[in-house]
């Protein structure tokens, strides 16, 4: 093993950056167009269209198990706010000036789990309940959904079970909305999952099943235990279309919020969205959804902890699942929740990897400041990973070689919209928070 870090320090220069827990960025040069790169997802507007027309029909199901999201009628959406005064500190701290403005996909407030885990993850089960149901013939496409919070329905998916692997935030939406329609759930978690997230699951009537391993183990065990059991359906955050799909359909959602703001997207007012990376399906699928919104003209960077750069590691390589973080002597330990990955999906790096402007990688200490600045800024609180993308605003303002290749110049800089997507945070409990806020040295 050895050598073959060597060799690979010696192919890729950056990998010893990583294995020093450096501080990186890394502004892929291969990327590609939008046509040209779409092969290779295998995906395309059709699917997305057939997730986003699910999410309708389950809309009003949705209304009525989970009243909060009643006020926008089932359909689960978050916030775009303006945060300039946070861009006035960024600026400041950092002596840049970030050219445009600076806007927060607030995530981390969406309903029923409060994580971006809400699109993707939600979906899924919602896709699975509908099979299910249409297939034993007590469902049509056409019927109101809503009638699925009978009892009658709730006895039907008692029936079969669903199990996750988790850090937490998947097995929170998992959990939550396998448990609500009535079907048995496990959600297998890591060590380093919050004990107020196992305690929301076994309230809500989910079986959790800890792990003293990481990530990669809480799944692996998941799966196992599904493969022994027929009527057992394993949610895999690795390979998932389902979930990556749930997770597209934010693109169109967010075209239409930046049309309500009056916030326009074309070759001279480009959109840099920077999404938290843990093992790529969330920040993957936005991505997909985005280019699908708005062609060419959004460019997305990934973020992820010192300790756990799976996804740089992985495109950068182009070794993908084919190596981890611990084959470099990387700990894969961080405070980030859900970042905590050590091994990127291959699908997602693989479909991805000619639409990425970039990726970068920043230290715990780096996110808790983030997080405290963001408090006293703005009066938003969110998780240590949903800071991940924050940074990333500064790195790209700096990078001239990147903007030079992109061929952008001070005028249509002038021009962006900066969009960091904040992934998580919304039901941390209170003194969870304060813990956070003491840790950024701000408070
Ligand atoms: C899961 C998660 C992410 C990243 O999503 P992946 O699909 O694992 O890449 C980012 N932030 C938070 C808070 C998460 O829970």
């Amino acid at each position: 093993m050895t050598s073959t870090v060597e060799q690979l320090i010696a192919q890729y220069p950056l990998v010893k950056q990583l294995i020093a827990l450096e501080e990186v960025s890394w502004f892929n040069p291969h990327i590609t167009s939008l046509n040209d790169a779409l092969p290779y997802v295998g995906l395309d507007q059709s699917d997305i269209a057939d997730a986003s027309e699910r999410l309708s029909r389950f809309a009003p199901y949705l209304a009525k198990a989970f009243p909060e999201t009643a006020a926008h009628s089932g359909i689960i959406e978050s916030e775009l706010v303006s945060i300039p005064h946070m861009q006035a500190q960024l600026e400041k701290e950092y002596g840049t000036s970030i050219s445009g403005r600076l806007l927060l996909k607030k995530d981390s407030h969406l309903p029923i789990s409060g994580s971006i885990k809400a699109r993707g993850g939600i979906y899924e089960v919602l896709a699975h309940a509908e099979k299910l149901a249409i297939n034993a013939g007590l469902l049509t496409e056409t019927d109101d959904y809503s009638q699925l919070f009978n009892q009658q329905y709730q006895d039907f998916f008692k029936q079969f079970s669903i199990a996750v692997g988790s850090t937490g935030n998947l097995g929170l939406s998992i959990g939550i909305i396998s448990a609500k329609l009535g079907f048995s759930v496990s959600v297998h978690m890591s060590a380093d999952a919050r004990e107020w997230k196992k305690a929301k699951l076994r309230a809500s009537g989910v079986n959790v099943v800890e792990y003293q391993q990481d990530y990669g183990v809480a799944v692996a065990q998941g799966r196992q235990e599904a493969q022994s059991d027929p009527n057992c359906f394993f949610i895999d955050d690795e390979n998932s279309q389902a979930l990556f799909l749930g997770y597209a359909v934010a693109g169109e959602r967010l075209k239409a919020q930046l049309d309500a703001q009056n916030i326009l997207v074309d070759a001279h007012h480009p959109l840099f969205v920077y999404l938290p990376c843990g093992v790529g399906g969330g920040p993957g699928g936005v991505a997909f959804g985005l280019k699908m919104a708005f062609g060419d003209h959004v460019h997305c960077l990934f973020a992820e902890p010192t300790h756990s750069p799976c996804m740089l590691l992985g495109v950068h390589t182009g070794l993908h699942d084919e190596i981890c973080v611990q084959d470099l002597g990387i700990d894969n330990i961080t405070a980030a929740d859900g970042l905590a990955v050590g091994r990127a999906s291959g699908f997602v790096g693989r479909a991805m990897e000619r639409l990425l402007d970039g990726y970068y990688t920043l230290s715990d200490d780096r996110m808790y400041q983030l997080l405290g600045q963001l408090s006293l800024t703005e009066n938003i609180q969110l998780e240590p990973s949903a800071l991940a993308g924050m940074l990333g605003p500064i790195l790209l303002t700096q990078d001239t070689g990147y903007r030079q290749r992109m061929q952008f110049d001070e005028g249509t800089m002038k021009n962006a919209t900066h969009i960091v997507w904040a992934t998580g945070g919304g039901m941390v409990p209170e003194d969870e928070i304060q813990a956070y806020l003491k840790k950024s040295g701000l408070y």
